[in-house]
């Protein structure tokens, strides 16, 4: 088959969170499966700057904004055997410090930049026709819409089946009905029964109205996502569209993410090489400015700073945890206010609390590698990579039972000497104390601690397994 995923991240080239991850990863797994592949991205800044061997493919597209039209041109480049790299060049749209918005606020103009983005996604692909379109997440969410409504422009591939994935149904791209002339729709598509959200134009509702699948990056977020408490105003829409919504756990990329093969790590390590695991949390520790206490566990955290992390709970129960034999290292960027309290937090507590602020990819790595425990306490979470990455690198995940959570970790039994981590289930800071404390008592005994480790360890995220489901998902739209 041919198939275009239209997203605004992809490893390597752009990536503010797991997003990133799954597109850089899915791309090239499903043409492992032998399907023909176009990734079409931003050409966002740190594209242009980065070492890509971009190509110019000579190719400009015009499209209509508003009254307007606009130009990109696109760059190509290859990942993998053959995937075509598609980047929507237009700097006064993409060539910015962030992708989204500054740290305060988004950028006035995002509604304009994602527009612009997905007409001139579709006009390469008018020109290079697929089966198969996929839309990932709101800023790719009006391919959809344009495909489903403006067959007639869109000639080539009007007849392509589309998938719309939602990663994380929070960000919806919700804009002030006064840009709606910027989309060039039918009035028609601006009521509740299409775009109009509470009278803003709602992007992420557009593609969940129109696609014809829509997936979800895993099992039990596809249920969340139909309950009032978890579908951010758009559950009634996910219960309509129940037969159509399909959820696939997310993989891992295993070229990236393996301790055995990791060259960002100090020293590499497998299951049953486990204990050289303490190496890399003693060049862990002389990093971050950990003391050199002996066999204190690391708890961990690797997150975007924002409240469906959990943090609100972390806060609550901190001081009770640093009671306990423990040290704690963060990193993270996201809302100031944790920012603050975590950063006051490693001043009260010199030598056993380390708190990065910013984005480490190297880091990442070595924390997952140091780190004896990864704490996952989110609110929700769609599919969540930290707690596959932990259970790969042997660091046992302590996380809250929701979502993607719920679905790759499996609670520690002790009578029967199974699970791959500590799982909580009441968002409430004493259940999440309760956890770290059966794993603490875990990390005690040798034998037990090995034996959940190495289980943690052998557990299977392989992308090909979750390329082959999206890649029947495709298959049963074209029979
Ligand atoms: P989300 O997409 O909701 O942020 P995920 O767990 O799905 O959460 O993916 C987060 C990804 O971003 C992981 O690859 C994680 O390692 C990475 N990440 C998050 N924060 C940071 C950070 N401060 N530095 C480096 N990597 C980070």
């Amino acid at each position: 088959m041919k198939i275009a995923l239209i997203a605004s991240e992809a490893n390597p080239f752009a990536k503010t969170g797991g997003l990133a991850d799954v597109l850089g990863a899915l791309s090239l797994a499903l043409e492992r499966l032998g399907h023909e592949i176009a990734l079409i991205l931003p050409a966002h800044r740190s594209v242009l700057r980065g070492d890509y061997a971009l190509q110019d493919s000579g190719m400009t597209v015009t499209v209509p904004v508003s009254e307007r039209q606009e130009t990109a041109t696109i760059l190509t480049t290859t990942i993998g055997n053959d995937v075509t790299v598609y980047f929507i060049r237009a700097d006064k749209y993409f060539d910015r410090e962030f992708l989204y918005g500054t740290p305060t606020a988004d950028y006035s103009d995002n509604a304009e930049r994602f527009v612009f983005f997905c007409r001139a996604a579709l006009e390469i692909l008018n020109a290079n026709p697929v089966d198969i379109v996929h839309g990932h997440d709101w800023q790719a969410a009006l391919a959809i819409v344009y495909l489903k409504t403006q067959a007639d422009r869109y000639r080539a591939i009007a007849g392509a089946k589309t998938v719309f994935t939602i990663h994380n149904l929070a960000f919806q791209g919700l804009f002030d009905q006064r840009d709606w002339h910027l989309l060039n729709l039918d009035s028609e598509f601006y009521r509740p029964q299409y775009l109009e959200f509470y009278n803003h134009i709602n992007f992420l509702k557009g593609a969940l109205v129109l696609a014809d699948k829509i997936t979800t990056v895993s099992l039990s977020y596809a249920q969340e996502v139909m309950t009032p408490e978890q579908g951010f105003g758009l559950d009634g829409i996910m219960r309509q569209r129940a037969r159509d919504l399909v959820g696939i756990l997310n993989g891992i990329d295993d070229n990236q993410w393996n301790p055995w093969t990791d060259p960002q790590i100090s020293h590499r390590y497998g299951e049953h090489s486990v204990a050289i695991k303490v190496s890399c949390k003693n060049s862990l520790r002389q990093q971050v400015g950990l003391a050199d206490h002996g066999e204190t566990p690391i708890v961990a955290m690797i997150s975007r700073l924002t409240s469906q992390k959990g943090f609100d709970l972390v806060e609550q129960c901190f001081d009770q945890l640093l009671q306990r034999d423990v040290q704690f290292m963060l990193l993270g960027s996201g809302e100031p206010r944790y920012e603050q309290y975590f950063r006051a937090a490693s001043a009260r507590y010199p030598g056993r609390v380390a708190v990065r602020i910013g984005f480490d990819e190297q880091l990442a790595h070595q924390i997952e590698a140091g780190a004896d425990l990864f704490l996952m306490p989110s609110l929700f979470e769609p599919c969540g990579l930290n707690q596959m990455y932990s259970l790969k690198y042997g660091t046992v995940p302590i996380v809250r039972a929701v979502g993607g959570l719920k679905d790759s970790v499996q609670d520690y039994d002790p009578a029967n000497r199974s699970g791959t981590g500590l799982v909580f289930t009441d968002y409430d800071a004493n259940s999440m104390l309760a956890a770290i404390d059966r794993g603490l008592a875990v990390y005690r005994n040798q034998a037990d601690w090995t034996g959940l480790r190495r289980r943690a360890m052998a557990m299977d995220f392989s992308w090909e397994r979750s390329a082959r489901l999206y890649s029947d998902l495709y298959r049963g739209l074209l029979a």
